[in-house]
């Protein structure tokens, strides 16, 4: 679909009051949570519109985690591909090392306001893990938080980091011992501690208010993109990349642009090994329609609908669904989806490495290989911003075990 086909959108008209991306998104939780989604959604609706509260979340925003992010133009890598401008948003920089600061902090300030001293969490790569642990040492309170003893053993350096920071690090030893099988643990936990608990979900996904509280927690990324882009370049960008795995730091970039017509962007989500079953995280390349942990949406399943083992380089887009409000985009046109090989990744990772000096998270290199195949296409006047969700400091030794120790 070219840019100028973009159909019409009202980018606020979504959710709808019960949690509605069109046919996607809504409730699917057990009975005894919906008190809990309930009280969430009435704290964060008074919330969003409480000038003291917006006040101390970009204090902290700004304090603890480092905001505004800047604008980076790689001038390195656009000579190399000899088209498009590229430009990254770089929320590695952000204090833990990723995006997910953002929404931990502002769950967090949430939690306070319910009364609840209990924060439980889930996590895939480990960086979520270690926001959550982070604002929970900020805030005094007690932090435990769930992971796939797959992943604790590929992110060790991240156990390590959440435990510094006070964290109770849960081991979780069923089925494929990764992210969802963290998340139906932390559910699990949810259940049983609701009324001192809160559970801080680390993207865009699971039942109402959560897709739509964690875009607006990472809506600051596009609104200062845009700022950005006007002030360096004039006008705003040809193009927008984000790699998706729940799709927190996508729909962050993305939302603020939604309504211009003249902007294309693009989720790229883990191809792995290739589209056969098993061996990649490509929802949107293979995903059918169904329920997985709080809401509808594209996912990988077998027929008869048991959730299909997945595979990605990178813990973080390791995951069989999708969030609801990214299937609502891609059905009307208006987000286009693709997708990164493992092979793909571990190339542009090193040679985004080489001629930036910037060591990008395995996750984030998604975004960089399609927005290199963009750069390619595209004349000299585009511009291209890539989200540069995270930094690679975690997977450098993961990387090093998969390409044999020599860059
Ligand atoms: C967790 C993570 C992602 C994937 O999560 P989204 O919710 O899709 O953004 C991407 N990049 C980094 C660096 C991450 O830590």
């Amino acid at each position: 679909m070219s840019a100028k086909g973009a159909p019409a959108v009202d980018r606020f008209s979504l959710p709808d009051p019960c949690g509605h991306f069109g046919p996607y998104g809504g409730v699917f939780v057990p009975e005894t949570l919906m008190a809990a989604l309930d009280e969430l959604h009435a704290v964060y609706s008074a919330a969003r519109v409480d000038p003291g509260f917006q006040s101390e979340l970009r204090r902290h925003l700004s304090e603890f985690a480092g905001r505004p992010t800047p604008l980076y133009f790689a001038e390195r890598l656009t000579r190399h591909c000899g088209g498009a401008k590229l430009y990254f948003k770089r929320e590695d920089l952000l204090h833990t090392g990723a995006h997910k600061i953002n929404n931990a902090i502002g769950q967090a300030l949430l939690a306070m306001r319910m009364g609840k001293k209990r924060i439980i969490a889930e996590t895939g790569a480990g960086q979520h893990g270690v926001a959550t642990a982070a604002v929970c040492a900020k805030f005094g309170l007690e932090c435990v938080v769930y992971m796939g003893a797959v992943d604790m053993e590929r992110q060790a350096l991240n156990v390590f980091r959440m435990r510094l920071m006070g964290a109770q690090v849960r081991s979780v030893d069923a089925g494929q011992r990764t992210l969802k099988e963290a998340i139906n643990e932390a559910m699990r936990d949810w259940v049983t501690n609701v009324r001192t608990t809160h559970y801080i979900l680390g993207t865009a996904y699971g039942a109402r208010p959560y897709p739509e509280m964690v875009r607006e927690f990472h809506r600051v990324i596009g609104i200062e993109a845009r700022e950005q882009i006007l002030a360096r370049e004039g006008r705003l960008p040809d193009e927008l990349v984000a790699c998706v795995g729940g799709g927190s730091n996508a729909i962050g970039l993305f939302f603020e642009f939604l309504e211009e017509p003249g902007v294309r962007m693009t989720g790229v989500e883990a191809g792995g090994r290739g589209i056969r079953r098993g061996e990649h995280a490509a929802r949107f390349a293979g995903g059918k329609l169904g329920v997985l942990q709080g809401c509808k949406t594209f996912i990988l399943q077998d027929p008869d609908g048991q959730i299909e083992a997945t595979h990605s380089v990178s813990a973080g887009l390791d995951y069989a669904a999708v969030g609801p409000e990214h299937a609502y985009y891609r059905d009307l046109g208006r987000i286009e989806y693709a997708y990164a090989t493992d092979d793909e990744v571990l190339e542009a990772f090193q040679l985004c490495s080489r001629l930036e000096g910037i060591i990008p998270a395995l996750e984030s290199t998604h975004a960089i290989v399609h927005a290199l195949k963009r750069a390619r296409a595209l004349p000299a006047d585009k511009v291209i911003i890539v989200n540069l969700s995270g930094r690679g400091d975690k997977d450098v030794q993961e990387v090093a075990k998969l390409i044999g120790g020599k860059p």
